[in-house]
Parts: C-alpha cells; sequence; structure tokens
C-alpha cells in the first residue's frame, strides 16, 4: 500500500522549467524556488532535497514530504565486449526496464525506454512480446539519462539520445514530451534537440505534435514494402497502413532536407529481404528526406524471424546503392548481453546476470 501512495506522489524531475515554475507557484511559493531547484538537481547533480541549502526550511519540509525526488534505481550494468553497457533500473513499483549506452567514435549514445513493455507487438520485438504493464513518467525517462550519465567513465560524455529502447514513445506522449523539454531547456539537461531521435512503429495523429515540439530527429519503424507483410510484423499498420503513414511524412511540412526522417528496416530471412522489396523501397521512399538504417534482425527467445546471410544482406543493400537512396547497414551493437534493437525485456531479474559493480 505504501508503494502505491509513494507513486502518486509528484516528482521533481517530472517538470521541466515552465512546468515546476507553474506547479510552485499553484504550490504558493514564487517561480524563483523552482529555478534554484533545477538548478540543484541538473547543474549541481545533487539528489538530496537536505542539501538544497539556499532553498528556505518550509519549502525544503514540504518537498521532502510531499515530493519525491529519484525515480529510479540502478539495478545492474553488465558491458558488452564492443564496449555497450546496458543498465537494468528497478522503478519505485517494482518492474524493471532497460536503457543501453551505446559508445562510438566520437558520441556515445543512450538508448532509453518510454513504457514497461509495449502493447503493439510487433511480431519480431521481445519488448512487444511482453505487453504493456504501464507508461513510464517523465521523471523515469529523465532519470535513465542522469543515471547513465553517472555510470560513464570520467573521459566520457553522453551527447546523443535515442527514444529506441522498450515501449512505444508516442503512446505515452505527454510524459515523452516533458521528458524532451527537460532533456533540451536550457535551465535543465540543454542538449540540443539534434541529439535527440524519437523512434516511432507509426503512431500518425502524434507525429506532426512531436516535430511542432522541437527540431529532433524522427525515426520510422518501416520494415516492410507492402501492407501484408508489414500487418503480420507491425500490427499497427492495420491502423495506419503504409500509404496514411508515408502520405503524412510526404505532406509534412516539417520535414525538409535539414530534417531528413530515419527510416528502420530491420531484415528478416524470407520475409522482407528480397530483392523486390529492394527495388520497391525507392518509389515507396520518394518525396521524403530522408536515410535508410537497415539492420539485420537481432534473433532472441521470442521470436521465430531470424536476420538473413550476409550475403543476402549484401545484395540488399547493392540494389539499395544502385538506386541511389542514402543507406547504412547498422551493426548490431551489444548482442552478447541481450542489449540490441529489439532485444530489451528485463530480463535480468529471472536470470541473475552480473549485478552492479559486477560488469566485466
Ligand atoms: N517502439 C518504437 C521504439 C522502440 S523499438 C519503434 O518501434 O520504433 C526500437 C527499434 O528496434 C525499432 O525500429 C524496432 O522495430 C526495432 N526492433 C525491434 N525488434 C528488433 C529485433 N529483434 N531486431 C532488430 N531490430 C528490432
Ligand atoms: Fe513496441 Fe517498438 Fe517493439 Fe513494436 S518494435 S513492439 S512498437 S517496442
Amino acid at each position: 500500500m505504501q508503494e502505491a501512495v509513494a507513486v502518486r506522489q509528484p516528482n521533481l524531475k517530472d517538470f521541466g522549467y515552465d512546468a515546476l515554475r507553474e506547479k510552485f507557484q499553484q504550490e504558493g511559493w514564487s517561480a524563483y524556488r523552482a529555478d534554484q531547484v533545477l538548478r540543484w538537481i541538473y547543474a549541481r547533480g545533487v539528489s538530496d532535497v537536505r542539501s538544497m541549502t539556499d532553498l528556505p526550511v518550509e519549502v525544503r519540509d514540504r518537498l521532502i514530504r510531499e515530493w519525491e525526488m529519484d525515480a529510479l534505481s540502478l539495478k545492474a550494468v553488465q558491458k558488452s565486449q564492443d564496449g555497450t553497457r546496458k543498465l537494468a533500473l528497478r522503478t519505485r513499483d517494482g518492474s524493471t526496464i532497460e536503457a543501453v549506452m551505446i559508445p562510438e567514435e566520437r558520441r556515445n549514445t543512450l538508448c532509453v525506454s518510454t513504457q514497461v513493455g509495449c502493447p503493439l507487438a510487433c511480431s519480431f520485438c521481445a519488448t512487444g512480446a511482453m505487453g504493456l504493464t504501464r507508461n513510464l513518467r517523465a521523471s523515469e525517462i529523465v532519470e535513465q539519462v542522469l543515471l547513465a550519465r553517472s555510470v560513464l567513465d570520467p573521459d566520457e560524455t553522453l551527447t546523443n539520445v535515442v527514444y529506441m529502447g522498450m515501449g512505444e514513445p508516442l503512446l505515452n506522449w505527454s510524459a515523452v514530451a516533458e521528458s524532451i523539454r527537460i532533456l533540451t531547456h536550457p535551465k535543465t539537461l540543454a542538449m540540443a534537440p539534434r541529439r535527440l531521435t524519437v523512434s516511432t512503429s507509426g503512431i500518425v495523429p502524434r507525429i506532426r505534435a512531436l516535430l511542432e515540439l522541437a527540431p529532433v530527429n524522427l525515426a520510422i519503424s518501416l520494415h516492410a514494402t507492402t501492407d501484408a507483410v508489414r500487418d503480420i510484423l507491425v500490427p499497427l499498420n492495420r491502423r495506419f497502413p503504409l500509404a496514411t503513414l508515408l502520405g503524412t511524412l510526404k505532406s509534412e511540412p516539417l520535414i525538409g532536407r535539414r530534417r531528413p526522417v530515419f527510416f528502420e528496416y530491420t531484415l528478416m530471412e524470407g520475409i522482407n529481404d528480397s530483392i523486390a522489396d529492394a527495388r520497391r523501397l525507392p518509389s515507396l521512399l520518394q518525396g521524403i528526406p530522408c536515410k535508410l538504417n537497415v539492420i539485420p534482425m537481432n534473433p532472441h527467445a521470442d521470436a521465430p524471424q531470424r536476420p538473413p546471410d550476409r550475403a543476402v544482406c549484401d545484395a540488399f543493400m547493392a540494389e539499395l546503392h544502385r538506386a541511389g537512396l542514402r543507406v547504412t547497414l547498422r551493426r548490431n551493437r551489444g548482442a552478447d548481453i541481450d542489449a540490441a534493437c529489439g532485444q530489451l525485456a528485463a530480463r535480468e531479474a529471472t536470470e541473475g546476470r552480473s549485478e552492479l559493480g559486477g560488469s566485466s
């Protein structure tokens, strides 16, 4: 019972700059108190209200009594041979979610989760096999970033955040939107919007709202060139079929040369990997400034599909290159610790993998 009450308390990290100022004013405090609190949390990395020494005692007392500060706790960190790190994080109500840090030559990208599970049941995705437990709160999305920063080596910085972990971001719109405000606002985490990417399986009515919120990158999980195949891989396609999804992107004025759409295409053996598929892609995507990321499927126990052989991937890529598409074949990062795209299902709790501090 106590836990349920705790979850309903507001969390300081649920609110961006404007929202916290407004909320504090409703509490009868000066909006300036919100500026002070945000400075403590985001500029000074303080995680205890007692340390916010420039706040009046009665504000501090009420924040301690009536507000939460920590949204997640770090349960385990696993490190892949390629340097990818997977963070298992526990919510206050006892769920486990995952975030993945992917180091590259000139950047460090964190892949964050937006839901505990996902309701959309894409047939090749481990998260989809879990179903939906609940939406994450803005504080739980932001805390993934703060905790990931805390486990970086001293010479590393977090440069990019992709909303590509567990869950469908655009089905948790208000929390995702507030988390983007917190990540990008100069008074909070001050990341450039172009450093953020939101991936969606195609919740068409929310795409406009995302593009209007901030100039973040939009990634669309395409995965098929016909409705017949996409209906099976991404069941959401039955509500928003290819013509609707791609038509929306074609007519969207906020998508332009400087803000291409990133299409994700997970290659699955014998399903969407034919030369005919590769030949259909250029005409499907015509009129949308875009880049295509082709990803050989990451296999896992919850899905029957497999990645194609190397030669099939190469032939698929060669066809796309011939057509002049901007396309990259993505490496599977972190597959040895189930941290690659589509493998996130928070299994640590049951499998007893390496605990915090014991990563190798
Ligand atoms: N729900 C959002 C974001 C999270 S999924 C979306 O679907 O876009 C992040 C990406 O991983 C998506 O492109 C998704 O299709 C892809 N993915 C899911 N399962 C995968 C798997 N087994 N192998 C490779 N990519 C996968
Ligand atoms: Fe959900 Fe994305 Fe997985 Fe589909 S691919 S089930 S939308 S997390």
